[in-house]
């Protein structure tokens, strides 16, 4: 095995870490909108703040903070009361707090 090695080879494998690591942040930072603004998603049902009947039937249900569909959340869903900017409750969930961009199984399309 060749222990020589070069400095162009020391150099360029230095500079691959720092531009691997930015091109990450970068990616991180952008929403899927691409206008690189990053949506800030208020988390409205904490665990710890829960019974374990709550909790069960949230695990139950799937209940996510955020939905994978941006076209089913919360906010569209039939069983959701709302406040404007902040979380909302659940008619499901025994009116406790959901988040608005959240989804769960029984996500049903409001009228
Ligand atoms: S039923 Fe599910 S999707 Fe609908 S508001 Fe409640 S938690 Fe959200």
């Amino acid at each position: 095995m060749d222990k020589n090695i070069s400095r162009r080879t020391v150099l360029l494998r230095g500079l691959q870490v720092p531009v691997a690591g930015s091109l990450l942040l970068g990616l991180a930072a952008c929403d899927s909108s691409g206008n690189g603004s990053q949506e800030i998603t208020a988390v409205c049902a904490d665990p710890e703040d829960m019974t374990s009947a709550q909790e069960s039937v949230r695990k139950t249900l799937r209940y996510t903070e955020l939905s994978s569909d941006p076209a089913k959340t919360c906010s569209g869903c039939a069983f959701f009361s709302g406040a404007a900017g902040g979380c909302g409750s659940c008619g499901i969930f025994d009116g406790n707090a959901v988040n608005p961009a959240g989804f769960c199984d029984s996500w049903s399309a409001a009228s």
